[in-house]
């Protein structure tokens, strides 16, 4: 599932491809990834200009300028491919927008949606999730509030999007080897230090996996090299059974609470 890098990279790159234009078609190919008819969703979007992008957490928001807000979450297996007909990737497209000779094209969105709505609504949408990150003003004493003497595991704690936004199961697993602690660790089991450690291990691996591209496998457009580039350099996400790149040591997978979970066994603790 696509987290914070990912889509900040989306944001940045469709807010240069897209920002501006006017929506000239929309096809919707299943109804269920949208929240009107399709006539309704068609005459509200068509002949609107997109006037932002914003994100917060995994959700894109698409400003229009008739005022309304497209609300995106791609949820698992969902991506964006920006083009045409003749280079889109030969895959089924649920929701497709037109802007002109370029065409967003929404891809893999079964639990994901595309909704429409007042921005109040959007807004709403909105309301429990925790802080963004990598806000200037999210500081490491608001972090290390939100966790110290929790009850439950690390990771859980990192994934649950009413404390802390935007992060999920690869980039959890991430911040806890950059930190040297162990995803498995209980949240009281951990001191001050631990959490400060966890706090500057966020903000630098969301960091440099934002400004990498995120670990998205399929380009956003013709010529984009952007996209994706962080996926080749997750140190523990999908190498169970591999070398640890910092000691040597053994990557191993456990689950925890039904979620994929990476760690070194040597040099986390
Ligand atoms: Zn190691």
């Amino acid at each position: 599932m696509p987290e914070l890098p990912e889509m900040e990279n989306y944001r940045k790159l469709l807010t240069q491809q897209l920002v501006g234009r006017t929506i000239t078609a929309a096809a919707i190919h299943r109804v269920k990834s949208i929240n009107t008819s399709v006539e309704q969703f068609q005459e509200e979007a068509v002949g609107s200009r997109l006037t932002q992008i914003n994100r917060r957490a995994k959700y894109l928001l698409f400003s229009l300028a008739s005022g309304k807000v497209l609300l995106l979450h791609l949820m698992l297996g969902g991506w964006m491919y920006c083009g045409t007909d003749r280079d889109k990737p030969d895959r089924t497209t649920q929701v497709e927008l037109s802007f002109g000779e370029k065409t967003l094209y929404f891809i893999g969105l079964r639990l994901g949606y595309l909704h429409l709505l007042p921005p109040q609504e959007a807004m709403a949408a909105l309301a429990g999730l925790g802080p963004e990150p990598l806000a200037e003003n999210f500081t490491e004493a608001m972090f290390i509030d939100r966790f110290k003497g929790k009850g439950g595991r690390l990771k859980t704690a990192l994934i649950d999007q009413k404390q802390i936004a935007g992060i999920g199961n690869c980039y959890s697993d991430e911040i806890c080897f950059a930190a040297g602690i162990r995803p498995t660790q209980t949240c009281r089991e951990l001191a001050e230090g631990d959490w400060s450690e966890l706090f500057r291990s966020t903000r630098r691996v969301l960091t440099e996996a934002t400004a990498r591209g995120g670990y998205m496998e399929s380009p956003l457009y013709a010529g984009d090299t952007l996209t994706g580039g962080f996926n080749e350099m997750c140190k523990v996400y999908d190498r169970s059974g591999e070398p640890c790149y910092r000691c040597g040591g053994t990557i191993v997978r456990t689950d925890i609470s039904g979620r994929k979970t990476f760690y070194c066994e040597r040099c986390q603790r």
